[in-house]
Parts: structure tokens; C-alpha cells; sequence
């Protein structure tokens, strides 16, 4: 089993003609509500290439927390360790969308109302996990304990450092993957690509977006090229990566197999609209690398 730990996030979209300036008001094209989160989506692209996949995050006691959970049991996620806030509201990401350009306000909400006491209480389901996947959207003290939850347990964690502001370095040596994409890697580390890959073989996996991803086998460093195609929607593009790579992982696959497989999934996700709307099952990864 995979174990999530992380954010659920209502993705409320707006398409308009225009940005409003200060103080002006418009009228927009269209509107959207498409669940997302970082925790979700990675969540959602483990389980969809058919892993047994448990969630623990925090939502509000709201009409957004309800079809967010409702959305993962459609998927065949366990929900039972996400737990509500009694003050908060379910996370939201306010985006607006103009001319292929966006502007996003994201209000974090009950995702920081999860805390060590809430992994306490799930104790069971990381212990019992193959493998714990995190993101940064959560309080860092949160992350911190779930590190050491899993370094316990002598579970693997595949860490995504997304937002990288919330990462520590210090946990490098507990962290069995490190997945940044180039901007996250350079504000984390500042330190040249090649001198990191080697610092952190079979542990730093940097995605490239359509250039794909570097990682290093400890022997070279090793360049996947990114699969060409016809790029739609990059949202979630990562998330996929992440969910696919725990996914080739705990299904046995080496790195280097795993690294394909999920450049190939994530390569899938950016050809249709919306994060979780993308990914792919594990037939269409199947057919993708045939
Ligand atoms: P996002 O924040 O958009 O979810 P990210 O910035 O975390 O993504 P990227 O490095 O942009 O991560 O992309 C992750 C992976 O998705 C890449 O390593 C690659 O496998 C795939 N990918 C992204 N964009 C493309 C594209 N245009 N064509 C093919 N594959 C892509």
C-alpha cells in the first residue's frame, strides 16, 4: 500500500478576457470546480495505475471537503485518515486563467490544521505502508514528524519538495527520494545539476518538464528524455510523475525502470485538461511504452 500524506485543495477556475485592474470589476467567461492538491492528485495518479492507495490530509467541515473525499473513494482511495477541521475551511486555489496566462492565490485552510497528532492516529496505515509519499502543503512541523514516523517504521518516503520554501535540507539523510522539478532544485540547493546528481545518486530525481528527468545511478548520470507530444494542460504534470513513480517503485521496478515508466505517465497527463483529469491507468502507460 502508498500511503499520502498531504493536501486537498478545491481548484476553483475562472476563465475571463482580461485580468481586472485594482478596484475594477468584470465579467468573466466561464467558471470551474476541479478537485486538486497536491496530495490528492499524487494520490489519485498512484491509484488510477491500480495500487491500493490511503490518503491523510485535513479538509474543512464543508460542502468542498465532502466532494473531495467523495472524489478519491471514486477512485478507490481509502479516506478514513482525513480528518475534519472544526475551524477551518477545506484549501482552495483561486485561479484565474487569461490568454494562457494565470494568476493564483491559494488559501492553505484546514491543509495546516494537520498535525503530528493526526499521523499518531494513523500510525497503522504508515506502518504498514510500502511506501509514504509527501508534499510541502502541509505545516512543516507536520512533515517533520512524518519523516520521522517513517524513518521509525523503516518505511520509504518519496518526497516531493513543492512549495521548496517548506523544505529543510537536514532531511535529505532520512528521505529515500527527493523529486524537485529545475526551479525547486535551484532554490533549495543552489548548487550546479550535475555536482547534486552526484551528491545524491539513486536518492535526487529532477523532472525537466518536457525535457523529462536527471537522476544519477551512482556510476553516470542519466538524462530520460521527455516524451513528445502535444501539450494541452501541463497542471499536475508533476503530481502524476510523483504518484507513478511510487507506484513503478513498490511494484518492484528498479529506479532507472521507474523513472521511464513514470516520464511516460506524466508524458500522458499534459494531453487533456486538469490535473487529476489527465492520468493515466496503467493500460494507457502500457500501450504508451509498447
Ligand atoms: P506541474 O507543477 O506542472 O505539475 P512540475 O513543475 O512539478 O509540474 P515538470 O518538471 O514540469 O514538473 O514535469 C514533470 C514531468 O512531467 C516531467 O518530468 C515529464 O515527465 C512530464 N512532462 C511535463 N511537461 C511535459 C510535456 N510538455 N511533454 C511531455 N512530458 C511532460
Amino acid at each position: 500500500m502508498i500511503t499520502v500524506i498531504g493536501s486537498l485543495n478545491m481548484d476553483l477556475i475562472v476563465q475571463m478576457d482580461a485580468f481586472p485592474k485594482q478596484g475594477e470589476t468584470i465579467l468573466g467567461q466561464a467558471f470551474q470546480t476541479v478537485p486538486g492538491g497536491k496530495g490528492a492528485n499524487q494520490a489519485v495518479a498512484a491509484a488510477r495505475l491500480g495500487h491500493e492507495v490511503a490518503m491523510i490530509g485535513c479538509v474543512g467541515k464543508d460542502s468542498f471537503g465532502e466532494a473531495l473525499r467523495s472524489v478519491l473513494q471514486q477512485e478507490h482511495i481509502q479516506t478514513g485518515a482525513i480528518v475534519s477541521s472544526p475551524s477551518a475551511l477545506t484549501g482552495i486555489a483561486n485561479i484565474l486563467i487569461y490568454n494562457n496566462d494565470n494568476r493564483i492565490v491559494v488559501v492553505p485552510g484546514a491543509n495546516y490544521e494537520l498535525s503530528p497528532s493526526h499521523l499518531e492516529a494513523s500510525k497503522h496505515l504508515i506502518q504498514k505502508s510500502q511506501m509514504v509519499i509527501i508534499q510541502l502543503e502541509i505545516p512543516k512541523e507536520t512533515t517533520a514528524y512524518a519523516i520521522r514516523m517513517c524513518k521509525e517504521a523503516g518505511v520509504p518516503i518519496l518526497l516531493n519538495p513543492a512549495p521548496a520554501a517548506n523544505f529543510d535540507v537536514q532531511w535529505m539523510e532520512d528521505i529515500t527520494y527527493l523529486t524537485p522539478n529545475e526551479t525547486e532544485c535551484a532554490e533549495i540547493f543552489n548548487e550546479p545539476i550535475d555536482h547534486l546528481l552526484e551528491k545524491y545518486p539513486n536518492k535526487l530525481i529532477i523532472t525537466l518538464g518536457s525535457d523529462g528527468a536527471r537522476y544519477s545511478d551512482g556510476t553516470y548520470p542519466i538524462h530520460v528524455p521527455g516524451y513528445m507530444t502535444t501539450a494541452v494542460d501541463t497542471t499536475g504534470a508533476g503530481d502524476t510523475f510523483n504518484g507513478a513513480l511510487a507506484y513503478a517503485l513498490v511494484e518492484g521496478q528498479s529506479l532507472d525502470e521507474a523513472v521511464y515508466f513514470a516520464n511516460i505517465a506524466a508524458s500522458l497527463s499534459v494531453e487533456k485538461f486538469s490535473a487529476q483529469g489527465g492520468m493515466p491507468t496503467l493500460d494507457a502507460v502500457f500501450a504508451r511504452m509498447a
